[in-house]
């Protein structure tokens, strides 16, 4: 009997897994196998909300797995190392597995080539997988990534995607093979009170409402901050729950200028994977340093803590960041707000920012969030680095009645329309009766200091 492994990393999913597809086509027994990794744990990557997100990605899988008459196997450990007792349990003689792109993935993948050498199995890493076009898959001359959207996405564009496959109908994995315990969501703490179920069938529940009553009206309504109009697909497509391949596809098959701006959402995502892939370091150096010298100290660090709290001053930043400590998950335009506030307007360290967003984001991803960071902060890929987001010009326009931060700060449930952007006019009097902090520091001395900084205006 041959047999093969399958290991499950970003990719929760039975459908469109080119991994799995690729060990059923080619061998009479599959082992689908998921490492609870102590290295992602020592690291403190496993947050809260991701690991309950990731408890329900895994029960949802084995379930799947079940179904077509399989299961999940599950180890703790050292991937690599527990990867190679597996193959060795089950003499398998093909490990599949989809290709990652940060520093943490490579040597993991060094780590199992090397096992897999050892023990005389085969290694097949398979791309677009993870990201819809695999990094590298599209340069330009002379370099060996894209540092500007733009020109990627054109080329990106015009990539032939590979046709999504369906679910597979049957599973046969080899008998008496040990498993740990699935893990368990209940009983987590820290975990956000009002954060999002995870598991493939919640992801295309998900996904088929949102291509029903969301898409179409996407180009127009993305920014719209109350009106929540983004397709909250980012946690699936962090954990792989979807195929950002499929994804592509529908998309394009349902057509119309919703959909294609939906299309370019999902190349950013493989815009941010390919930056990473051909620079990990980016993970924790600036892309492109602006020499910033940025704030420390008590001052600083007690101005921090207000932004994390979400007690700024600034009503949108503050709605944002008490979000993102309810659901686990902000905002597109509250990510871009807050994180131009902590970096710009506060001049903080973007990597504090970062740090703090990978604690609760139960998306967070390390080529995501540290290169969105950066492009916040300027030293990333914007083309425009020094631009400062005014937030109150910004919450005026995309929260224009006040409805988002009146849903998440309540305090200031009370104040009618887009006054609520500048509790500061009111009368001292009424201001009084509002239990809600004042600015942190005023715009134009803010802007003043970071222009500074930058040797700017
Ligand atoms: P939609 O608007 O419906 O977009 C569809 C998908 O496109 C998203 O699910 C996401 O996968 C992708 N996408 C959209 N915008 C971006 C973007 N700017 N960069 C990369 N991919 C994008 N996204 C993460 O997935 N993980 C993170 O850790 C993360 N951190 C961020 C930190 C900051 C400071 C900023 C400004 C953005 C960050 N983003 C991150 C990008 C973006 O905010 C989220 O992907 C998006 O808000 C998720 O909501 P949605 O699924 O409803 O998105």
């Amino acid at each position: 009997m041959t047999v093969s492994v399958v290991l499950f990393t970003s990719d929760l999913r039975l459908r469109d897994h080119p991994p799995l597809r690729a060990a059923l086509d080619t061998s009479d027994a599959v082992v689908p196998l998921f490492v609870l990794d102590s290295g992602i744990h020592g690291a403190g990557f496993d947050a809260p909300n991701r690991r309950a997100f990731l408890a329900d990605c895994l029960g949802d899988l084995d379930g799947a797995l079940r179904e077509r008459g399989g299961r999940l196997v599950v180890r703790s450990g050292r991937t690599a190392e527990e990867t190679a007792k597996v193959i060795a349990e089950t003499g398998a003689g093909d490990l599949h597995l989809a290709a990652g792109v940060s520093r943490y993935a490579g040597r993991r993948e060094e780590a199992l080539r090397r096992e897999t050498e050892r023990l005389g199995c085969r290694l097949h890493v398979h791309d677009s997988v993870i990201t819809a076009v695999p990094p590298g898959a599209v340069v330009p001359a002379g370099s060996d990534h894209f540092a500007v959207f733009t020109p990627y996405f054109r080329r990106w564009s015009q990539e032939r995607l590979r046709t999504p496959h369906g679910a597979p109908r049957r599973v046969s994995v080899p008998e008496d093979l040990a498993s740990d315990p699935l893990p368990e969501r209940r009983g987590l703490a820290g975990v956000a009170p009002g954060l999002a179920a995870g598991g493939e069938r919640e992801g295309r529940r998900r996904l088929l409402a949102w291509t029903r009553s969301g898409l179409d009206a996407y180009e127009d309504r993305h920014d719209d901050l109350p009106g929540d109009a983004t397709s909250r697909l980012s946690p699936h497509l962090h954990f792989g729950t979807l195929s950002p391949v499929e994804l592509v596809h529908r998309a394009r098959a349902r057509g119309g200028p919703g959909a294609e701006a939906f299309v370019r959402q999902l190349a950013w995502r493989d815009f941010h994977h390919q930056v990473l892939a051909a620079r990990p370091a980016a993970a924790a150096e600036d892309y492109r340093t602006r020499h910033d010298d940025w704030r420390s100290g008590s001052a600083a660090a007690d101005e921090i803590t207000a932004w994390q709290e979400g007690r700024t001053g600034y009503p949108v930043v503050d709605a944002a960041m008490r979000q993102l400590l309810h659901e686990g998950w902000m905002h597109n335009r509250g990510r871009l707000l807050a994180a131009s506030f902590l970096t710009k307007t506060l001049y903080a360290d973007w990597r504090v920012g970062a740090r703090h967003f990978l604690a609760h984001l139960v998306d967070g991803d390390i080529a995501n969030n540290q290169l969105n960071w950066q492009w916040a902060a300027g030293t990333g890929t914007d083309t425009r680095p020094n631009r400062v987001l005014n937030p109150v010009r910004q919450g005026r326009r995309f929260d224009p009645d006040g409805d988002y931060v009146r849903r998440w700060v309540p305090e200031l449930a009370g104040l009618a329309g887009s006054a609520v952007h500048e509790p500061w006019r009111l009368p001292d009097e009424e201001r009084a009766r509002y239990d809600y902090p004042a600015p942190l520091v005023g715009l134009p001395e803010a802007l003043a200091r970071f222009q500074h900084a930058r040797g700017i205006g």
